[in-house]
């Protein structure tokens, strides 16, 4: 049982909720995070994510970076298309700092999380499932179900980190769907380059291949049909395909682990405060892997959040002055980060006559332009708030 009311309800303790509710430990606010799953229970999700180096400084802030295990640098991005000229490679040292992004499992980062969650002070209540979320003028009141027992809780703020289920028939996001699926696996291959992270855009949609261990985590995305054809393929069948697909770059590929499948939309929150409530994270946006922006946005989302609760007066909280700071705080990097990785689904992901010469181009000028490589890989790291 916890308390009827508290400053701020988290709901959802995934990678987004759970950072901002360590930015708020030291806060002296009465913090509240509700997380429908059971850690002993739930299935590992398979994704790995691409931090950039900026979400690095972020998560050492709010002191977990050194807790994640796990965890491959990124020192070079090879960017090219299929079966047609342009490439760009950006280099860490040309922008001078250590590593462009890190590769990690999704639990990795979950589990530093949530260990972090454990020992602070923050009521951190796991199994708690949120069914509904009414924000009223006075405060934001939430009904959930622990251990089979309806509660309800009502905060001054209500921050919605629940990877966007919750409120979407209520306040219906707008979506884009690109009519593609992303397969991700485990890969190992002959000739690996450690350290180096490749971008290949094809007709189909971008292939990824992100170093990690002793292979690369891979993101195919193709049409939802052949994603799922692709799923039956046998290994072999896979592993030559992969090569058609991907080309030499790193030799044959050796093995592929278990495939799982995951459709891609573009989907935006009509807004994303109402009334005492902020929407984070994938619940305010969730974006297509191609660039890997997701998490990384979300946790600038949970960072400046936390800044700007920091910042008000104690009795503004939930406040609608507080809200709209934090709008406008998060405007320009939002819509940046929303344009960049759909204008790079759409540009990237056709064979249009005329286009493939086009990006042949825009790669080439890049690679050889260095100040618009600094721009573009300061974008990626830390977004456009910089
Ligand atoms: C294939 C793929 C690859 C990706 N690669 C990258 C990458 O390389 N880099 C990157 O930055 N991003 C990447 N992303 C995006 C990234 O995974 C998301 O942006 C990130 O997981 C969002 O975190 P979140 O905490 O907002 O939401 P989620 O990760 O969805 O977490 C939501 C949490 O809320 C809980 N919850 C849900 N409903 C309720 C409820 N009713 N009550 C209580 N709790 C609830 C869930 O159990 C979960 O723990 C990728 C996504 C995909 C699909």
């Amino acid at each position: 049982m916890i308390n009827t009311s508290c400053d701020i309800a988290i709901i959802g303790g995934g990678p987004v909720g759970a950072s901002l509710a360590l930015a708020l430990r030291d806060s002296g606010l009465d913090v509240c995070v509700l997380e429908a799953r059971k850690p002993e229970s739930a299935p590992a999700d398979p994704r790995a994510l691409a931090l950039s180096y900026g979400s690095r400084l972020l998560l050492e802030r709010i002191g977990v970076w050194d807790a994640i295990p796990q965890v491959t640098g990124i020192r070079t991005i090879h960017i090219s298309q299929k079966q047609a000229l342009g490439r760009a490679v950006l280099e860490a040292h040309e922008l001078s700092v250590p590593e462009l992004g890190y590769v990690l499992p999704y639990p990795a980062l979950q589990g530093a999380l949530q260990h972090a969650l454990e020992a602070s002070n923050i009521t951190y209540l796991t199994g708690a499932t949120v069914t509904q979320l009414s924000s009223e003028a006075d405060a934001a009141r939430i009904s959930f179900r622990h251990d089979s027992v309806e509660q309800t809780l009502n905060a001054r703020l209500a921050v919605v980190a629940d990877g966007g289920k919750l409120l979407e028939n209520l306040h219906p996001p707008k979506i884009t769907d690109y009519g593609q699926s992303a397969i991700i696996a485990h890969i190992t291959c002959a000739s690996p380059r450690p350290g180096t992270a490749f971008e290949r855009f094809t007709g189909q949609g971008p292939v990824a291949l992100l170093p990690y261990n002793d292979g690369y985590e891979l993101v195919w995305t193709a049409s939802h049909e052949t994603a799922q054809e692709m799923l039956r393929w046998d290994e072999a069948a896979f592993l030559e395909q992969l090569h058609l697909h991907f080309g030499d770059r790193v030799g044959e590929f050796l093995s592929v682990g278990a495939r799982t499948c995951f459709p891609l939309r573009l989907r935006r929150a009509p807004q994303i405060t109402l009334p005492h409530t902020v929407l984070l994270g994938n619940a305010a946006q969730t974006l297509h892997p191609v660039a890997g922006q997701g998490f990384n946005m979300g946790l600038r989302d949970a960072w400046e959040l936390a800044q700007e609760i920091l910042r008000c007066e104690p009795q503004a909280l939930g406040s609608e002055p507080t809200l709209a700071a934090y709008r406008s705080s998060r405007r320009l990097d939002r819509n940046a980060g929303i344009r960049f990785t759909d204008s790079l689904v759409r540009v990237f992901s056709n064979d249009l006559p005329g286009l493939s010469a086009g990006r042949a181009a825009a790669l080439s000028l890049l690679d050889c332009m260095p100040l618009a490589k600094k721009f573009v890989a300061k974008r990626m790291m830390f977004g456009a708030n910089g």
